[in-house]
């Protein structure tokens, strides 16, 4: 049976109330959770590619945010954890505060700076501690509205061709920013030479190698919200199509 986890997370902060936020003392609890249950931290390749003997976790952050490194390489070197960034990169190295349609309200405010992008050195020393860097595209789009194939292609391309540049090494990865994607988007990531992408569905959908089910993790998960996301029993009901009923009643009741 397998019994991965992977986690989707994005920034750390005590103090940024986002959505895409977790901090740093839940995220630690969180973590240590899955520890004392005997899961084993691997990459996000990792997880895919090798048949999983035993609890494997896959801790993943998309977006490269400078707050992972701060703050959460030090937890996850405590708790003998690797983990796995999904880099947009043709952000990473501008030093300014990434902006695209969702974290553009936190620009010019009092939290600013936590939308800043690691550097290459940064994801460099992060490679080199036995983390995974993976491609985020390149300018963070929606794939599925890019109707140019060429365009498409060229997102996750030259996102792939920068981090093999930058890192010295492969980039077997992505993440669909938004884990936005269809079946064209997958067929260009396929081609772009990608062995393994990440996508974060609302449902858990079947696993297969370029459409690999996240569970999300949010500001709004608390200890007893995220106890719920992680047990076995509940990712199990996450993946049956009784869930997935549900889960378009509740869409259509928020509607
Ligand atoms: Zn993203």
């Amino acid at each position: 049976m397998n019994d991965s986890i992977v986690l989707c997370y994005h920034a750390l902060s005590p103090t940024w109330e986002a959505d895409l936020s977790t901090t740093p003392e839940r995220f630690e609890r969180q973590l240590e959770l899955l520890v004392s249950r005997g899961y084993r931290g691997v990459t996000f390749t990792e997880a895919v590619e090798s048949p999983a003997r035993g609890r494997v976790l896959a801790v993943t952050f998309d977006d490269a945010y400078r707050s992972v490194l701060e703050l959460g390489l030090p937890i996850l070197n405590r708790l003998g954890l690797v983990a796995t960034v999904f880099a947009p990169t043709d952000h990473i190295g501008s030093e300014r505060p990434m902006q695209w349609p969702g974290i553009h309200p936190w620009l010019g405010g009092p939290h600013e700076r936590e939308l800043m992008p690691m550097s290459w050195a940064e994801l460099r020393a992060l490679a080199e501690a036995g983390w995974e860097i993976g491609s985020h595209t390149g300018s963070h789009p929606h794939l599925t509205q890019i109707d140019d194939d060429a365009l498409l292609l060229d997102e996750l391309a030259r996102s792939k061709a920068a981090c093999e540049d930058h890192l010295d090494g492969p980039c077997a990865s992505l993440a669909y920013p938004y884990g936005d994607f269809n079946a064209r988007v997958v067929t260009a990531t396929a081609t772009a030479g990608y062995r393994a992408a990440a996508t974060l569905p609302s449902r858990q959908h079947a696993r297969d190698a370029l459409e690999w089910p996240r569970v999300g993790i949010y500001h709004r998960d608390d200890d007893k919200r995220f106890a719920l996301k992680v047990s076995p029993r509940i990712a199990r009901l996450r993946r049956s199509a009784m869930w997935g009923a549900l889960d378009g009643l509740r869409r259509r009741a928020r509607l």
